[in-house]
């Protein structure tokens, strides 16, 4: 057999194995070879594309540019992708177009340099794109709508939960030793479930706040943690804490939010340190191109695995039965928080053998 034969059966064996539908054609776009996966997707006969200008197989619309760009291409012929960032439609012989991604390649052979042409039809993975999509525009519509609520609902909650500790307040002052002593003892389970509630729906208020109205500014996080270790200063040295950190980068984020992350971090790792253990915290960073990968560690009492989510829902709290305060915000503030920002956060750690808080920031351009 001839080399020339060979080379050729070679050619039409590597082609016809490929999972794409593929055309050859040449520089004045006239198909000459055709695959059996291309025959299919086209709904033609090879007999019938063999000769043809490929155009035909190109929606009316796009019929017009075709030709300039197929120029373009014989003029410069390099590997490529077709259509840029352009969506790319083909039609088949029944009429019936379909999205497609197109591979050009130039084949140089002895007599000529053809386009190689593989073409895959795309229907499905569009049809996946749009639905996910759309639910993601179903979840922001919907993520904006329970924020509207939450604002709304917390807002408009304060104002019957400030009458109720008003009359409380004028019942204890005005009715003290004119009504029953037992009566008179059920406002203050009343009064304090009162405030409790008043703080909820402060802190729910504030949740819904947050990042509102804030923009971003460029801010050095060694002075932003030295402005945090100054405002938990009381409960710092009372405890007897002991707090290193690495040198942190200048960054672009909201600067009061990121205040308040690193304070709530701060301030459980202190909280929930083990009694008669001097609290040790740790704070450092790892760049990754794209995005800082922070970590605040402690030295505590740790959590459960099975905990690790749970925490970072809001007003989910574990430890209920320490003296320790909170109203299991902080940690969801944190998340909210780390997620204006782009980034995730999580937690490592053992129950009894310390925690480990880490969050990403996405580095903003
Ligand atoms: P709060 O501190 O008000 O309880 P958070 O949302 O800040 O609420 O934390 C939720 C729960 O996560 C806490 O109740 C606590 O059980 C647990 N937790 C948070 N930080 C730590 C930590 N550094 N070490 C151990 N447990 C922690």
């Amino acid at each position: 057999m001839s080399e020339i034969k060979l080379s050729e059966l070679t050619f039409q064996a590597i082609v016809e194995a490929s999972p794409s539908a593929i055309l050859l054609v040449n520089k004045v776009g006239r198909i000459v070879y055709v695959n059996t996966l291309a025959e299919k997707l086209f709904e033609y006969e090879r007999n019938e594309l063999i000769g043809q200008l490929i155009e035909i197989l190109i929606p009316d619309r796009f019929k017009a540019k075709h030709p300039h760009c197929r120029e373009e291409f014989v003029k410069s012929p390099v590997s490529r992708p077709m259509g840029g960032n352009r969506d790319l439609f083909a039609i088949k012989k029944s009429k019936k177009e379909f999205p497609v991604e197109i591979g050009l390649n130039p084949l140089v052979t002895a007599d000529e340099t053809l386009i190689l042409t593989s073409i895959i039809d795309i229907t499905e993975r569009k049809k996946m794109e749009s639905i996910v999509k759309e639910q993601m525009l179903q979840l922001e519509s919907k993520n904006h709508e329970l924020e509207r609520f939450n604002y709304i609902a917390s807002h408009d909650l304060q104002e019957p939960l400030r009458t109720i500790l008003n009359f409380t307040q004028i019942i204890e002052e005005d009715f003290s030793g004119k009504i029953d002593d037992e009566v008179f003892s059920y406002l203050y389970p009343i009064r304090d479930s009162a405030q409790r509630m008043q703080v909820l729906v402060r802190s729910l208020l504030d949740f819904s706040r947050l990042g509102r109205n804030s923009t971003v500014s460029e801010v050095n996080c060694n002075n932003l943690l030295k402005e945090v270790m100054a405002d938990l200063n009381s409960i710092i040295n009372e405890n007897n804490v002991k707090i290193t950190s690495d040198t942190l980068p200048v960054l672009k984020v909201y600067e009061v939010e990121f205040r308040q992350l690193f304070q709530n971090l701060i301030n459980n790792a202190i909280k929930f340190s083990k009694k008669e253990v001097r609290p040790e915290i740790s704070i450092g960073c790892s760049d990754h191109g794209a995005y800082v990968e922070f970590y605040v560690s402690d030295n505590g009492i740790g959590i459960e695995q099975k905990d690790f989510d749970k925490i970072f829902w809001i007003f989910h709290r574990l430890n209920i039965d320490e003296k320790s305060e909170g109203y299991g915000i902080g940690l969801a503030n944190c998340k909210k928080i780390v997620e204006m920002h782009g980034g995730k956060i999580w937690v490592e750690s053992k129950l009894d053998a310390g925690s480990i808080f880490k969050f990403t920031i996405q580095k903003q351009k």
